[in-house]
């Protein structure tokens, strides 16, 4: 057992054995990594900063976002828009983002957005792009917190997201008789080696993010369709220093890291 510790989880009968320290921060940047995410701007509002540090560093990044957000409609929004015309609107914003953050690829799956569910074709759908693009981390939100603070409920698109995503990871990737139909489509099982969970009330690793919130910052201004007149910038550095506040840094991007297997 690597981590000799921790109280065994009794009741648990397969648990991993890859334990690692708690509190990490700056562990590594992957060779390749996938976020999937329920809206465009979700992504910039949560990860932004850890992107932008590892893409230079050299990390492949793919971003896939589940909807176009054609339902992102709030007080700046025209009386005359459509949800078709926001679609229009939202994917470039979303590709400029990506282009701001370093992201070598970015993938819409068109679902419908604000009526996001736990389907087996939205597994199907995410277990096809991990096997055709093979990242070693997968970071998607947290689907186990329902509350923010007392004034915000997590968006079910938020929690549907991220559930199928984990389910996408394990076992659909890396198991080769789930999802039959891929094996035809020439996509194999892919093992990804870690997820990581933004917005997670139990964090355990930190990315130092003062370096690029600035980055972080215009990758969010990209998406004008929501931002309106409204400047995100004091926002966006009060979570940044919340975050990093438990392991003492001015600015970072908390999240609780799962360690499937070991590269
Ligand atoms: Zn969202």
């Amino acid at each position: 057992m690597a981590d000799t510790s921790e109280t065994p989880a009794v009741g648990v009968p397969e648990r991993s054995q890859f334990g690692e320290p708690r509190h990490v921060i700056d562990p590594p940047a992957p060779l390749r990594a996938m976020t999937i995410q329920a809206h465009p701007d979700d992504q910039e509002f949560t990860v932004g900063g850890t992107l932008a540090k590892w893409a230079p560093a050299g990390t492949h990044i793919v971003t896939v976002c589940i909807t176009s957000g054609g339902a992102g409609s709030n007080k700046y929004t025209p009386a005359d828009m459509t949800s078709a015309k926001l679609v229009a609107m939202r994917e470039p914003e979303q590709l400029a983002a990506c282009k701001v953050l370093g992201v070598a690829e970015t993938v819409f799956l068109r679902y419908p957005d604000g009526a996001l569910q736990h389907t087996l074709e939205l597994r199907r759908d995410l277990t096809r792009i991990i096997r055709r693009y093979k990242p070693e981390v997968v970071i998607t939100g947290d689907p186990t917190v329902r509350f923010y603070g007392s004034s915000y409920l997590n968006h079910p698109d938020h929690r549907a997201a991220a559930d199928v995503a984990l389910d996408a990871v394990f076992p659909s990737a890396g198991t080769r008789f789930v999802f039959e139909e891929l094996l035809a489509e020439g996509l194999p099982p892919h093992e990804v080696q870690q997820v990581w969970l933004h917005g997670s009330q139990q964090p355990d690793t930190w990315i130092d993010i003062s370096g690029t919130l600035g980055t972080k910052l215009a990758a969010l201004q990209q998406h004008t369709s929501q931002l309106g007149e409204w400047d995100p910038s004091s926002m966006l550095a009060t979570w940044a220093a919340e975050q990093g506040a438990a392991v003492s840094l001015t600015a970072a991007e908390s999240f609780r890291r799962m360690i499937l297997s070991e590269g």
